[in-house]
């Protein structure tokens, strides 16, 4: 039997709406700063995205496109100036910056409550400790998918190809964290087969299109696929979508599938830190 598609768009619509629908009771709106360097077309499309959602939800949104050259000092400047903004929740410098930029100095100065991206070093920690302030969306919105397609994460065998520190990394520790037994995958990874035929749940985020075929999915598994690729102007995933359905359990398509719902899961995520701004203005 071919496998259920995980339909990320409608579920991430429905969170979507019910985040509108408490919005819309209270006074003082979530509010998120959106800042981009550069015309990254690519990080233009997510930024013009997270704009739109954000305006949706009613939230209260600031959006700053800055030049390519902007230097480190004015980024840091206005990234220490939304901190300190009572009315911004959420900051989110969107990545990659240009090469002249410190990635890492840049994320790590935006305070840890107003971190909806959940990448600074003291909300990755807190994530270790299993004392999470903010979850990286992307990881976040793998974890609700494989949960929404009713299987219990306890004591399968989950499988991650990637390791990054915003996706593959967090998501194998909420996995963890929910009681599964988790192997993570990687470039290095010999015979990578022998461990994704194993899994119960496979989530798959290396940016490699068609990396996963068919032969290395066991039958019935949870697929989600992570991977955004551009090929020959068409945007596919990491899994070779066609082929793995006939053998998969749940598969999530690319678009539809971890895209809108990452997004849904950064809105959430900004929901949470203007609760939390409360906490911390006591
Ligand atoms: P990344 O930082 O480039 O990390 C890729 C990871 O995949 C690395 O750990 C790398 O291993 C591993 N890898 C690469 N080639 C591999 C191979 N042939 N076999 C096994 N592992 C391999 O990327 P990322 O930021 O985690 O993103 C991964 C993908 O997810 C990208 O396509 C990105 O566009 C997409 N993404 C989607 C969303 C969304 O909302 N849907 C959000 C974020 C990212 P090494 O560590 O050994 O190099």
């Amino acid at each position: 039997m071919p496998a259920k598609i995980i339909d990320g768009s409608k579920i991430a619509k429905s969170i979507l709406e019910e985040i509108k629908h408490k919005v819309k009771n209270m006074k003082q709106k979530p509010g998120l700063a959106l800042v981009m360097v550069g015309s990254n077309p690519a990080s233009e499309v997510y930024v013009n995205f997270k704009e739109k959602d954000s305006k949706e939800a009613g939230f209260y949104c600031e959006r700053y496109n800055l030049k390519e050259d902007i230097s480190e000092m004015d980024l840091l400047k206005l990234v220490t100036e939304l901190n300190q903004k009572p009315e911004i929740h959420g900051v989110l410098v969107q990545l990659p910056l240009p090469k002249h930029l410190d990635e890492k100095l840049v994320t790590n100065s935006i305070l840890p409550q107003k971190d909806v991206d959940g990448f600074t070093p003291l909300s990755l920690g807190r994530l270790l400790c299993e004392d999470t302030i903010m979850a990286p969306a992307t990881a976040r919105a793998a974890i609700n998918l494989i949960e929404s397609t009713g299987i219990k994460i306890e004591g399968k065998n989950a499988v991650v190809v990637g390791r990054s520190n915003i996706v593959g990394k967090p998501t194998a520790l909420m996995l963890l964290e929910k009681n599964a037994t988790v192997t993570v995958c990687h470039s290095k990874t010999k015979n990578m087969a022998e461990f994704t035929k194993k899994a119960d749940i496979l989530v798959v985020a290396a940016g490699r299109p068609n990396l996963i075929t068919k032969e290395m999915v066991k039958e019935g598994a949870v697929v989600i696929d992570v991977g955004i690729n551009r090929v020959g102007g068409k945007l596919v995933g990491d899994v070779d979508f066609e082929k793995v359905k006939e053998v998969a359990g749940f598969i999530t398509p690319v678009p539809g599938g971890v895209g809108p719902m990452t997004r849904a899961m950064l809105m959430e995520n900004t929901l949470k830190a203007m609760e939390l701004s409360k906490k911390f203005s006591k």
